[in-house]
């Protein structure tokens, strides 16, 4: 059985080339890249070489990039670095409601145990924030704001340039977490004004494990990992050689394959929407109509619970997600979808859909066809679905 993979927003399968340029690391370029020795000197080479691969498709200089161990990792060096280097200046840190846990839970960590105080801005019904409640939320002792580029659950892109703008004016640290931006929309560091931003290779066809934090020139900020003077002295530890060089090379072809794949994946991503919403009665689409990234679909299922329709679209081969790989399993409705005002009960009838490079339209239809028959007969079975002969909602024959 052929299997349609529709979580690219989870994690991507490796690219063959990324595979390619990764093996040698795990056989004869074994050295140490902090080595004096040619041995060690090759590996490190390839590593300034990858650094230099993500500082282009980040418009930086190769100084500015720092690789963490995940986006996860860099999202907490950005955050804890950015708060503990820069404590005399305040104890206030601003983000949204809507961001990946590793944002949100190190916000609530450094609450909950360094008394830093924490605000966390809600967005509109597609899941955007307000500029002008930034401005409101930022005081005197606000250190930092981090604010996503685009949303994992629902791909919806925030205005970063705008939001940047308003945090340098009040002299105050931007961050962004742009795991799901990254290799899909520009990310020129420049045009988008942070000081800092966090991306990871797994999810641009590279290995897990393994990510990157730009940190602007000059930005205060205290490692979270101590021990030798890698990196710049802001990560120790001996570099993930092979991953480092995979995520160089991931970051590369995508930053060349970026606006073609956009089309064809918005394209894709329309198909397989206009499909569902022909087919099938009662859904309706989360995010915003525009700004979004291209391959990510959202739509909720009314009457029906997501994890039903996941596990029926599994057993025709079809991988897809409820909410974000991570809370999946948890019966908690998606907090993305909540603070975009989607009722809990629809919140839990919402499947994501996340395209990638090996998607095809006949991959679309045949997903269309799975869901609407998975979707009848998991409301045929629901209390509270309307029956298609008489459509009135609760009762049941
Ligand atoms: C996947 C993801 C992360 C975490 O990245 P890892 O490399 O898996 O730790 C963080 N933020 C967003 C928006 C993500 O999609």
């Amino acid at each position: 059985m052929e299997y349609i993979y529709l979580d690219h927003s989870a994690t991507t399968p490796v690219r063959d080339e990324v595979l390619q340029a990764m093996l040698p690391f795990y056989g004869p370029e074994f050295g140490n890249p902090s080595s004096i020795h040619s041995l060690g000197r090759e590996v490190r080479q390839s590593i300034e070489a990858s650094r230099e691969k993500v500082a282009k498709a980040l418009n930086c200089d190769p100084s500015e990039v720092v690789f963490t161990g995940s986006g996860t990792e860099s999202d907490n060096q950005a955050i804890k670095g950015a708060v503990f280097a820069n404590r005399d200046r305040g104890d206030h840190i601003i983000t949204t409601k809507i961001e990946h846990h590793a944002v949100l839970h190190t916000f609530e960590y450094l609450q909950k145990h360094f008394n830093i105080r924490t605000t966390f801005l809600g967005v509109d019904r597609h899941g955007l924030v307000d500029p002008e409640e930034l401005k409101r939320a930022i005081n005197q002792k606000t250190i930092l704001v981090s604010v996503m580029q685009a949303n994992n659950e629902v791909g919806t892109i925030q205005p970063l340039p705008e939001l940047a703008n308003i945090c340098r004016e009040n002299k105050v640290l931007f961050h962004s977490d742009a795991v799901q931006a990254f290799g899909k929309l520009e990310t020129d560091v420049k045009t988008l004004g942070v000081d800092l931003l966090s991306l990871s290779a797994h999810k641009i066809y590279g290995p897990k494990g393994v990510g990157a934090l730009y940190v602007k020139k000059g930005t205060r900020l205290h490692p979270l990992i101590h021990g030798g003077g890698h990196e710049r002295n802001r990560r120790a530890g001996t570099e993930n050689a092979a991953g480092i060089v995979g995520l160089g090379t991931a970051a590369e072809l995508a930053a060349g394959e970026r606006l073609a794949q956009g089309d064809r994946l918005s394209a894709l991503r329309e198909r397989l929407w206009q499909g569902i919403k022909k087919n099938i009665p009662h859904v309706r689409r989360n995010g915003h109509p525009e700004k979004s990234l291209p391959g990510t679909l959202n739509v909720s299922f009314e009457y029906i619970e997501g994890e039903g329709i996941l596990l029926s679209l599994d057993m025709k081969g079809i991988a897809a997600s409820s909410g974000s790989a991570c809370t999946s399993g948890s019966l908690e409705p998606s907090h993305v979808l909540a603070a975009m005002g989607v009722p809990t009960e629809i919140a839990q009838g919402s499947l994501r859909f996340s395209l990638g490079r090996d998607n095809t339209e006949q991959q679309m239809d045949y997903a269309v066809e799975v869901l609407a028959q998975a979707v009848a007969r998991l409301r045929e079975m629901s209390p509270i679905a309307p029956r298609p002969s008489c459509g009135i909602a609760g009762k049941s024959s």
